[in-house]
């Protein structure tokens, strides 16, 4: 038997194992045989052979429905590839499953999911953190060494961290968003999980580079798989106070200290920074994303894709209203609503105009910071570690407020990236490393210093 074929098999024992955790939206072992056989046919042999990777269900391939977790779409199936998932495929991995997400790539904690919500690995009851939550508890589970997930504003990099894997979001264009569904088409970008730093470069890797079918795309070749680094010396690595503020959460600080503690026996140097618009991200945000997707999900109109129901009137308006009153969950269509109100005549002065002036702000914030000698800067990945489910679902603010730390960089379109730093109480705590534009490199490069140098699941208090 092939090794290809080997893995597909023990890919699919896993995740047949992996039911209970409801993170998966798809996948046959018959789909994966034939992956493994496609590896098999291709000479050389890639760089991802064999490896098997779970991609998250808002990234349409062709073998499998795409859902996005919504019932509007139930039944879809794309005509076409992403370029990502083509490219992974032509290096030779396996596309293993579809992943469980929330509705649209919408909320941070993957119960907004129209087929239900993703445990977490470690506690049935605590959330895996989204919306990638279905991909991130794959690679936490074993399942898979490597996934998909999309980030508009932290959804890898949050859950990575709430189950203790890395999770990379490269700078906005590296990564074709061609076969991405779209959320928030200035914001969205394919994201990388993996157990390890190095996986997750790979596949980083493997999926980069110009894509004439996305006219956004950075106009240069396929990342290289960073250079390993043994230490940090000569790198200035920022820590802006804005990010660690006095009522951070014990556990997520205790790993901080830990980390920039060893960073500094890495040889870097340590400086305070501020980035005095942060407090300014999670409002911008929450303006600019549901704008964005109140405009893109014009298209689930009933005629075009998935569901159709035609209403009591039997009119256009009817199947207008009626497919999209069932088709979309609740948060979807909050956003939808919001989305609608901040572009509206009257209001879009007010809400729209000034959250694009603000994220100006926001990203020259941190230029000015690169600019003056900072090479990386570290922040707690998310403020508290992995919730229980339920937790925050009554108080939409609640839950915005969990990538507080997350969404500056999105809105900058910087590269930003989690690694786990360390355990409190038994659960994972995530440290981001933020890069300037194009630092996608130096960023991962560190990240494996740092890595090799800490414990990821050791008890930090
Ligand atoms: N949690 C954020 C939201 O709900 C980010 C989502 C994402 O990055 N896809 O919009």
């Amino acid at each position: 038997m092939s090794r290809a074929l080997e893995a597909a098999r023990a890919t699919a024992r896993r995740l047949e194992a992996a039911a209970p955790l409801n993170a998966v939206l798809h996948w046959s072992a018959a789909e994966l045989e034939a992956e493994a056989r496609r590896a098999d046919a291709q000479a050389p042999a890639g760089a991802l052979y064999g490896v098997p990777i779970a991609v998250k269900d808002n990234i349409v391939t062709t073998e499998a429905p795409t859902t996005c977790a919504s019932r509007i779409l139930e039944g879809f199936v794309s005509p076409f590839e992403a370029t990502a998932t083509r490219r992974l495929r032509a290096a030779g991995a396996l596309i293993a499953a579809k992943t469980n997400l929330d509705e649209f790539a919408m909320g941070s904690s993957t119960e907004h999911s129209a087929f239900g919500r993703v445990h977490h690995p470690l506690d049935p009851a605590l959330v895996p953190g989204g919306s990638s939550g279905g991909s991130a508890a794959l690679v936490a589970a074993g399942v898979v060494p490597a996934a998909l997930g999309s980030e508009t504003g932290g959804s890898v990099r949050q859950p990575a961290a709430f189950c203790g894997v890395v999770g990379v979001k490269p700078g906005y264009g590296r990564v074709s968003r061609a076969g991405l569904v779209a959320f928030g088409s200035s914001l969205d970008c394919i994201s990388a999980f993996g157990r390890t730093v190095a996986d997750a470069a790979a596949v980083l890797a493997a999926m980069s580079g110009h894509d004439p079918d996305d006219a956004t795309t950075i106009p240069e070749p396929p990342l290289a798989p960073p250079v390993a680094r043994a230490d940090l010396r000569g790198l200035v690595i920022g820590l802006p106070r804005e990010y660690l503020p006095g009522d951070l959460d014990a556990g997520v600080r205790a790993g901080v200290d830990r980390a920039v503690e060893a960073m500094r026996g890495l040889g870097a140097t340590i400086r305070e920074v501020s980035l005095p618009h942060a407090r300014y991200a999670v409002p911008t945000y929450y303006v600019i994303a549901p704008a964005e997707a109140a405009s893109n999900l014009a298209r689930y109109d009933g005629a075009r894709y998935g569901v159709r129901r035609l209403g009591p009137a039997g009119d256009l308006a009817s199947l207008y209203r009626t497919t999209r009153g069932e088709g979309f969950g609740l948060e979807v269509r909050r956003r939808i609503l919001v989305g609608t109100y901040v572009l509206s005549a009257g209001y879009y002065d007010a809400y729209y105009r000034k959250a694009q002036q603000v994220r100006a702000l926001i990203a020259d914030d941190f230029r000015r910071v690169f600019a003056a000698g900072t090479d990386l800067l570290f922040t707690p990945t998310t403020p508290t570690t992995a919730f229980r489910a339920g937790a925050n679902t009554a108080d939409p603010v609640a839950m915005y407020l969990a990538d507080v730390f997350v969404c500056a960089a999105s809105l900058a379109g910087i590269p930003a990236m989690s690694l786990p730093i360390g355990r409190a109480e038994g659960l994972p705590v995530g440290g981001q490393l933020i890069a300037p534009e194009r630092g996608e490199s130096l960023m991962l490069a560190a990240a494996g210093a740092l890595e090799a140098a800490l414990d990821g699941t050791a008890e930090v208090r």
